[in-house]
């Protein structure tokens, strides 16, 4: 069925935890939420009873905030039943931040896919030295005036600030192992654009769609194109990834890692996917001017950003400049090393 114009979406739930809290959806199925700083506020992470222990997926960022709020959890929530296994959506801060020091508290395994700990593991490494030469050479590619706080933000210098250390041990899961929790067989849904390898976990037979940042109830999740997938066409991963997600049950319950439990997943996908089409229209409109992907930001995304949205908004901006290329809508022309986008 086409989605509705009005592209509405329903919150069957009429309660939402508070941060450091838990709700439990059905039996077996607990919500937990923990604090964020900034306008995200919270995370939302998820136990599902996986027999004698929980699995848990994602943890929240490696503050204090978050390590109080799982004080708090851990007396509450796990007295009766340990935590047994972590799994972990994606690489950002807020998913995997508490996963190494949780993984030591409750002595457990962590399970994530290979591009998630890869680029985990080289945000976590430090190896600034080793990546100097290439990330000068893309900041002039693309006219990027605050290098030292790409480089920072790039090699992880923010990310270890807020990421505790993975063991050497991870198991990986990938798109076609099926994952048994509890009684229940969960199957992967990997997809790119917003991150490496990002796994979403949808269950057949309860309905449920954990769907990590992959899918949002009210904002859209961030797509972008920097340094370390400068070859990639990251909207064009994300858009194809969400034809996977149209194809579950349309009254598939969505457990997102933001905001509330919500019904209604074609007609959100419809409205993402329409909010990029503005998005691209609004950036061949400015491409009538040729700009590098730097200097267009600010015109694309008009609101103040602080620094890291500004990272962000750089890495939105070249996705949509990058996708309008390979669609042979814009193309490259180079005045000295610096790229300039033109139709
Ligand atoms: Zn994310």
């Amino acid at each position: 069925m086409p989605p509705s114009a009005d592209f509405s979406i329903h919150y069957p739930l009429q309660a939402e935890p508070e941060p450091g809290g838990c709700l439990e959806i059905m039996p077996g199925i607990l919500w937990l939420r923990v604090p964020l700083a900034g306008s995200l506020a919270h995370i939302n992470l998820w136990l599902l009873d996986d027999g004698d222990s929980w699995a848990l997926v994602d943890t929240g960022l490696d503050s204090q905030d978050c390590r109080d709020a799982w004080e708090n959890l851990s007396a509450v929530v796990l007295p009766d039943k340990p935590v047994g296994r972590i799994i972990v959506t994606h690489y950002h801060p807020d998913h995997i931040g508490l996963a190494g020091y949780l993984g030591d508290k409750f002595q457990v395994d962590l399970s994530m896919t290979r591009g998630t700990a890869e680029r985990a593991r080289f945000l976590l490494d430090n190896k600034v030295d080793d990546w100097k030469e290439a990330i000068e050479a893309f900041c002039l590619l693309h006219g990027i005036k605050s290098v030292n706080l790409y480089t920072d933000f790039i090699t992880g210098q923010r990310y270890r600030k807020a990421v505790s250390k993975l063991p050497g041990q991870i198991a990986f899961i990938d798109h076609e192992q099926s994952l048994t929790i509890g009684q229940y067989a969960w199957r992967p849904l990997v997809a790119r654009g917003h991150a490496e390898d990002h796994l979403s976990l949808f269950c057949p037979e309860l309905n449920l769609l954990i769907s990590g940042d992959q899918i949002l109830p009210v904002i859209t999740s961030n797509v972008s194109v920097h340094f370390n997938n400068a070859d990639e066409d990251a909207l064009d991963e994300y858009l194809a990834s969400m034809l996977r997600f149209s194809q579950l049950p349309e009254d598939t319950l969505v457990l997102p890692s933001h905001g509330r439990v919500f019904t209604g997943l074609h007609n959100r996908i419809a409205r993402i996917n329409a909010s990029h089409e503005r998005q691209l229209t609004k950036t061949y409109e400015l491409c009538a001017t040729p700009a590098s992907a730097w200097d267009m930001a600010p015109r694309l995304f008009e609101r103040r950003l602080d620094d890291l949205n500004l990272m962000l908004a750089f890495g939105e901006t070249l996705a949509h400049l990058t996708y309008l290329q390979n669609q042979g809508k814009l193309k490259r022309q180079f005045n000295k090393e610096t790229c300039y986008f033109s139709r």
